[in-house]
């Protein structure tokens, strides 16, 4: 608690003390009167004044207000007791839906409990603290066993295990050693680290995923802009119906005007949308909290909105589907020998980031001298242009051969198959084999079980290895040997035809469809940058098995929040109308207003509790 919660906290228990003693006392007539306005001054001096302030700067709808006529309106009717307990009870309302917001917004904090506080680097041969951002690229940094990793980096020297639970939810450390790429924000656990920095704190991954989940409440939900607009009409219009209501039927001879006061009073403190207007973003915010817990990221309300409502994912194959780790299943040279064959595709690939091409490289024995390495380009979704020794190669798959019309051939082996041609010299090929994630058919199979229509799986590969994979993986529908662009085409057709759809990509090659599907889900962050920027959810590790999760997530959050619009609405109309009719006193109004604000509160807290599988 904050010291301001405190002190509200002794003011609320002097004050209902204050109110017991004022009700035991034997007073009548002004006597009563003053003794129940201690108590009442004590817990709502700060509510008054704040209305008065409020009026001057000639904002007056506003809850404080509401509360202070109210109260004085029970004042004027005689209505002590019921004065001091709506304050009493608004600020005890308060209080809570004040502690409430705190602490999801501190455990969110504390879930994302990644930034890094200071970097150890080594500088003229000494270690020196500093603060992460004040490290330059390059410089070495020294992480000792126990701390956090504060940049990202690749490993010089030493090896152990790193724990990446904060950032991914996925509690199995990695093992690490010299060459490998660490991650900010993961603690090293065993090891002296020695790494060199490859990236600036403002550009490194923590940086990345702290700028994402801080900026994710500006992107409201529909239902968060619906109420919004619709506190903005309700409360006048619930205060003009109470003015009507204290002064319509007693000028027409309805009866005594103190009777219809006291029920207008009763919508004076039922009119306040505070429960509402509170517990809809609070749901949002324990949702995206709760989700970033388990390594899925939420750029923004809309988008846990939107998921719900998906009934189409559209995969992509490689790297999202399969591990996008191949082996070198059998090298097929045309006019040159095997070893050399790899050793172009390799010196051709050593600048792409592209999947196919990390596994050419590494099954390349020993390393690949760069400076052989002239221009090189990236033909998206066909493969590499490369000029290695001086000579011009394309490597990649049959479209590429096609499109430089080598005289090429397909392989009778499973597989994906990378083609070489020096200009439009075909030299061969090299097949590879992928491996399906572990967890990619369950998560199918788990997506279809929770209603999802439709599963579809796009691929720049070939129809053979689609059709293998497709089947295994049990998705209704594939479609291979598609560019990016036609992949965009793919999932416009499929929002042409209504379905609303999620594209669940690893942001290599797929970042153009990430952001034109209705929401963008980006695979394996942890790493890529590019999947960060272009997506709306991102999932901070590869396994597809996350995605269910992230709808039932998506599904229980909405829940919650349209449980709550419904109980805050229905109560506050019920009391409206019976207050109407006379049938409820003012702790009907109390129970309204802070009792539902409370219950809407404790049940919107439920979305930060964790979803199990
Ligand atoms: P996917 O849709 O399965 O993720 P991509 O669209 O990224 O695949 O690539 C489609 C195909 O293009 C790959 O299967 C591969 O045959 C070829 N390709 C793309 N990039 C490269 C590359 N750098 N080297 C070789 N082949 C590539
Ligand atoms: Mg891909």
């Amino acid at each position: 608690m904050t010291r301001r919660q405190k002190k509200t906290l002794i003011r609320i228990v002097a004050a209902a003390l204050l109110t017991l003693i004022a009700a035991l006392l034997p007073l009548e007539g002004v006597w009563k009167a003053l003794a129940f306005a201690v108590p009442y001054l004590v817990i709502g001096w700060d509510v008054l004044w704040g209305a008065i302030r409020n009026i001057a700067n000639g904002q007056i709808f506003d809850e404080k207000f509401l509360m202070a006529l109210a109260t004085l309106g029970a004042f004027a009717v005689g209505e002590y007791p019921e004065a001091a307990a709506v304050m009493l009870f608004y600020q005890i309302g308060e209080l809570f839906q004040s502690v409430a917001v705190g602490r999801s917004r501190r455990s969110i904090a504390a879930l994302m409990d990644i930034r890094p506080d200071m970097a150890r680097v080594l500088r003229g041969g000494e270690e020196v603290e500093l603060d992460p951002e004040e490290v330059a690229v390059g410089e070495t940094l020294v992480v000792r066993p126990g701390e956090k990793i504060p940049l990202d980096g690749v490993i010089l020297e030493g090896s152990g295990s790193v724990n990446t639970a904060a950032l991914t939810g996925e509690s199995l450390p990695v093992d690490v050693a010299e060459g490998d790429t660490v991650i900010s924000g993961s603690i090293s656990l065993t090891g002296l680290l020695k790494l060199r920095a490859s990236g600036v704190y403002a550009e490194s991954t923590v940086a990345r995923i702290l700028e994402l989940v801080e900026n994710s409440s500006e992107k409201k939900a529909r239902v968060e802009n619906f109420i919004t607009r619709f506190a903005r009409w309700y409360t006048p219009l619930v205060v003009v119906s109470a003015l009507l209501l204290a002064v319509l039927p007693p000028l027409l001879g309805g009866g005594e005007w103190s009777g219809w006061i006291k029920r207008a009073l009763i919508f004076l403190v039922v009119s306040c949308p505070c429960a509402l207007v509170v517990s809809v973003p609070l749901s949002f915010f324990g949702g995206i909290g709760g989700a970033s817990r388990d390594g899925i990221l939420v750029k923004g309300a809309n988008y846990l909105e939107m998921l719900e409502r998906v009934d189409t994912v559209v995969f992509d194959k490689t790297g999202t589907l399969t591990q996008g780790r191949f082996a070198v299943d059998a090298i097929h040279p045309k006019t040159v020998s095997a070893e050399e064959l790899l050793d172009i595709a390799a010196a051709a690939e050593s600048y792409s980031s592209h999947p196919v091409a990390e596994s050419v490289v590494l099954a390349h024995e020993g390393d690949i001298d760069r400076s052989r390495i002239g221009a090189v380009e990236e033909l998206a979704g066909m493969g590499v242009k490369a000029v290695v020794d001086g000579r011009t190669f394309y490597v990649g798959n049959g479209r590429l051969m096609e499109h430089v019309g080598a005289d090429w051939h397909e392989c009778h082996l499973p597989g994906t198959v990378i083609h070489v041609a020096e200009g439009a010299a075909y030299m061969g090929h090299i097949v590879i084999n992928d491996q399906l994630k572990p967890d990619a058919a369950a998560a199918i199979r788990r997506l279809k079980e929770l209603g999802v229509k439709r599963t579809v799986m796009l691929t720049g590969d070939s129809e053979k290895v689609a059709a293998a994979v497709g089947k295994e993986l049990g998705v209704d529908e594939m479609h291979a040997g598609l560019l990016p662009a036609q992949k965009v085409e793919r999932v416009e057709a499929l929002l042409a035809k209504g379905c609303r759809v999620a594209f669940v990509g690893d942001g290599i090659n797929d970042a153009p469809v990430l952001s034109r599907a209705d929401v963008g889900i980006a695979m394996g962050a942890l790493g890529s940058d590019a999947a960060i920027e272009s997506a709306d959810i991102v999932l901070m590790d590869d396994k597809p098995s996350r995605l269910p999760l992230a709808l039932r997530i998506a599904r229980r959050t909405m829940r919650i929040v349209r449980e709550n619009i419904a109980f805050s609405l229905a109560v506050k109309f019920g009391i409206l109308i019976l207050s109407a009719l006379g049938l409820t006193n003012m702790w009907w109004a109390v129970f309204g207003d802070v009792g539902v604000l409370i219950l809407a509160t404790l049940n919107a807290m439920r979305c930060m509790l964790r979803v199990r599988e």
